[in-house]
């Protein structure tokens, strides 16, 4: 049996989502065309529009439909033109943007400073633009936006929140958390690959990347991803209805780390005292690499992933973890498990035996002390 726990990285595509995709690929017209075909395209792209605004408590002109939260993180950053600051634990897609970004810092539990934040804002010669995540991707650790809201409105800043790993895992209000721009990526919350969007708050337009064009009202160039956005609508319908389903996905989290350590005391579960996204666990097993412990699990019949980047062949330890306060050894043994909207128990069971066989298998010279700063 094959047991699927890597749903942060993708997600499966919820069915309802494969329809509604596999119907747009039907309809043949193009949406800026103004005869019939056009504009039975046109009401798809407004009714995914209104479905991706209602998730996230955004109106439908917010919304600007892109090729995911890669783009969209990408169009928020490089659209500025001012000082950026950006939380160490954010992903690459925001970290590497801007070769000027200015690094804030986060606690041992993986939460941005809001006192780092305060100086470093105090410290621009000109209103910035923060980019903060909802919850990280490797740890699942939310982050205080609403507090870094609140200082970076005081001190005449802009914020952006990525929030594709938490849209459609737990509730998110662009309207309540008052942000400037936020991204969303469809694959994350059951939707197609390669779809995604930039909200963007009313009268304030950032540059497009994309240029030649009059789609999105002028805020993205090109022909839409008719097929993708459909999915991506009803997949964020279906997420928006289940969201108490998903918050009770915390349950099979929770039991599965006291199982893991009641087997091997020495494991670290990184970010478990801060608040933490539902699904998401980052497991540290001192003197195992995670590239080690992802192919073990592979052969073993369970996909989770390592926190650490994978370039050219070699795994880097985890930025999040480094950021947290760990030594290379520990940012470098941590795998993530991430369960989702089609998980049960059984899979859950499934880990547990096969990590636990594992990690027994560990090295008995290993000291527990080496790999955690
Ligand atoms: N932001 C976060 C926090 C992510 O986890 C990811 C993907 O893993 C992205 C952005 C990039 O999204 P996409 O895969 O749609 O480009």
């Amino acid at each position: 049996m094959d047991t699927y726990l890597d749903h942060n990285a993708t997600t499966p595509v919820r069915p309802e989502a494969a329809d509604a995709v596999a119907r747009a690929l039907t309809q043949h017209g193009n949406a800026s065309s103004v005869h019939r075909f056009g504009r039975l395209v046109r009401h798809t792209l407004d009714e995914a529009r209104e479905s991706v605004a209602s998730l996230v408590g955004a109106s439908p002109a917010n919304i600007v439909f892109t090729s995911g939260g890669t783009e969209a993180n990408n169009q928020a950053l490089r659209g500025f033109d001012g000082p950026v600051l950006v939380s160490a634990v954010e992903h690459d897609s925001v970290l590497g943007v801007r070769a000027d970004a200015r690094i804030v810092d986060v606690d041992a539990d993986g939460v941005l400073s809001l006192e780092h934040l305060h100086e470093m804002l105090a410290r621009c010669e000109e209103p910035a633009l923060v980019s903060v995540m909802r919850a990280n991707n490797e740890t699942g650790v939310m982050q205080p936006i609403g507090d870094v809201v609140r200082l970076a409105h005081e001190h005449g800043a802009l914020v952006h929140c990525d929030a594709v790993q938490a849209a459609g895992k737990i509730d998110v209000s662009f309207a309540q958390l008052g942000v400037d721009m936020m991204s969303l990526s469809a694959h994350k919350l059951g939707g197609p690959q390669g779809v995604g969007a930039l909200i963007v708050r009313d009268g304030f337009d950032p540059e497009p990347l994309l240029r030649g064009g009059g789609q999105e009202r002028r805020r993205r160039a090109g022909t839409e991803n008719v097929a993708g956005i459909a999915g991506f609508g009803a997949a964020a319908r279906i997420a928006q209805d289940n969201l108490d389903l998903f918050a009770g996905l915390n349950g099979l989290r929770d039991d599965m780390e006291t199982l893991l350590r009641a087997a091997i005391p020495d494991i670290v579960i990184h970010g478990a005292d801060g608040e933490r996204l539902p699904n998401t666990s980052c497991i540290g097993l001192p003197g195992m690499t995670a590239e080690i412990q992802v192919m073990q699990l592979d052969l073993a019949g369970v996909a989770v992933s390592s926190g650490s980047a994978c370039s050219s062949g070699k795994v880097a330890p985890s930025h999040v973890l480094r950021a947290m306060g760990h030594d290379d050894a520990a940012a470098q043994s941590a795998i993530r498990v991430s369960l989702g909207w089609s998980s049960v128990a059984q899979d859950v069971d499934h880990f547990v035996d096969a990590w636990t066989a594992m990690a027994q298998r560990r090295s008995p010279n290993v000291d527990a002390r080496r790999s955690v700063a």
